[in-house]
């Protein structure tokens, strides 16, 4: 018997009635893209929600980390994370630089401050870490390098939606930072993603940049990319804005159901919520020891997909480990042993608002095993 299958993720959809009006003021206006009022109301909407006074709108999250790069004129080399999505590296490769990687922290498996100075060289002119599942990087050591050796420091915050540490946004740490609004993060405009930075001056670069370096009717002062998001998706945000904090809120409870269950369990460590940190329950990640738990995470994974229950090894393979980067030195897995072991033992759990108790129960029975 098939049983209903359980995803990792579920897109979060505003009802479709509240949709309706949006979509009519849009056919009715007949301005489809290219900043338009649902455009504006959007970044407006963002910059109060999330506490940044200076966010620009784009069309997925990974032309903003591209873009970042160009607009701060970024050259030669980038320490980065391995232990992410591959976007994140293939906006460096996309700039034409050098990425290079540095091992993370086992606790919240982002770059690790302790390691960041060994990899910089006379080449190295920015750091772009990752807010990995929404756990916050620790800015400040990262930001004292960064004052040390001149470098600039564009934070990847596709996972941290909303979440504030003592109350304030991490956004507003480093020269910028990226979101992403795909349909698989806790927020989303179907595709999406936006770029914050500190200045008027520096939006309206990054504005010019995202439409084609145009600044003017007839002026182009940048090879530019087309980034646009468009009225719809706008629109689709607009709304989806209004839903969120129940859908945040949601998550939470799911991650607490787990964590309760879980924290007994021998050979599964799961990730704790940080003092002062709002946290978005973008992602539920374990991680499993095989000798204590009597299953490797390959054997617990594929168990939970004859089940239906389809996590997801997040972030396996390491980013270092795709052909396009593994000749790089700072690839080596030797130089990277603790993301190696992050990826090798993770998988996070199905993880959204839509979660149903019995769901919620059935992946944990797998888990822990039935008494
Ligand atoms: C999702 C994601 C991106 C890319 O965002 P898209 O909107 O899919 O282009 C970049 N970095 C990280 C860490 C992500 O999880």
């Amino acid at each position: 018997m098939d049983k209903q299958q359980i995803t990792v993720t579920s897109p979060l959809l505003p009802p479709l009635e509240e949709f309706v009006p949006y979509l009519q003021e849009i056919w009715d206006s007949k301005w489809i893209t290219n900043n338009g009022s649902f455009h504006k109301r959007l970044e407006q909407a963002l910059s109060e929600y999330l506490g940044v006074p200076y966010i620009s709108l784009f069309t997925n999250g990974t032309l903003p980390l591209i873009t970042a790069l160009q607009a701060l004129r970024v050259t030669g080399e980038v320490i980065t994370t391995p232990y992410s999505f591959v976007a994140t590296t293939h906006a460096i490769w996309w700039n034409g630089l050098t990425p290079v990687f540095v091992d993370v922290d086992p606790q919240t498996g982002n770059i690790d401050p302790d390691k960041i100075e060994a990899a910089i060289t006379p080449r190295t002119t920015a750091i772009m870490p990752v807010h990995v599942y929404g756990n916050p990087c620790d800015t400040a050591r990262i930001q004292a390098l960064a004052d040390k050796y001149g470098l600039k420091v564009i934070y990847d915050a596709a996972h941290a939606f909303g979440v504030t540490v003592n109350g304030k946004s991490i956004l507003n740490e480093g020269d910028m930072s990226t979101l992403s609004f795909h349909a698989t993060k806790t927020y989303t405009t179907i595709e999406g993603g936006a770029l914050v930075c500190h200045s008027a001056e520096m939006k309206q670069k990054i504005d010019q940049l995202k439409n084609f370096g145009f600044a003017g009717e007839t002026t182009v002062v940048a090879p530019g990319i087309n980034s646009k998001m468009d009225e719809v998706r706008a629109a689709f945000g607009l709304l989806n804005l209004k839903h969120v904090d129940e859908a945040i809120a949601a998550r939470r409870r799911v991650a607490e159901k787990y964590r309760a269950a879980l924290k007994d369990v021998p050979g599964i460590r799961c990730m704790e919520d940080i003092a002062n940190v709002k946290h978005n329950y973008s992602y539920f990640p374990i991680f499993v020891n095989a000798e204590q738990y009597g299953m490797t995470r390959d054997e617990l994974y594929f168990k939970l997909k004859e089940q239906g229950i389809l996590g997801r090894r997040y972030f396996y393979p390491l980013i270092s480990s795709f052909s396009p980067y593994r000749s790089y030195e700072s690839a080596d897995p030797l130089r990277l042993p603790v993301a190696n072991r992050l990826a090798d033992t993770v998988i996070c759990l199905p993880m959204h608002h839509g979660l149903r108790e019995l769901e919620i129960e059935r992946v944990l029975e797998m888990i822990v095993g039935e008494d």
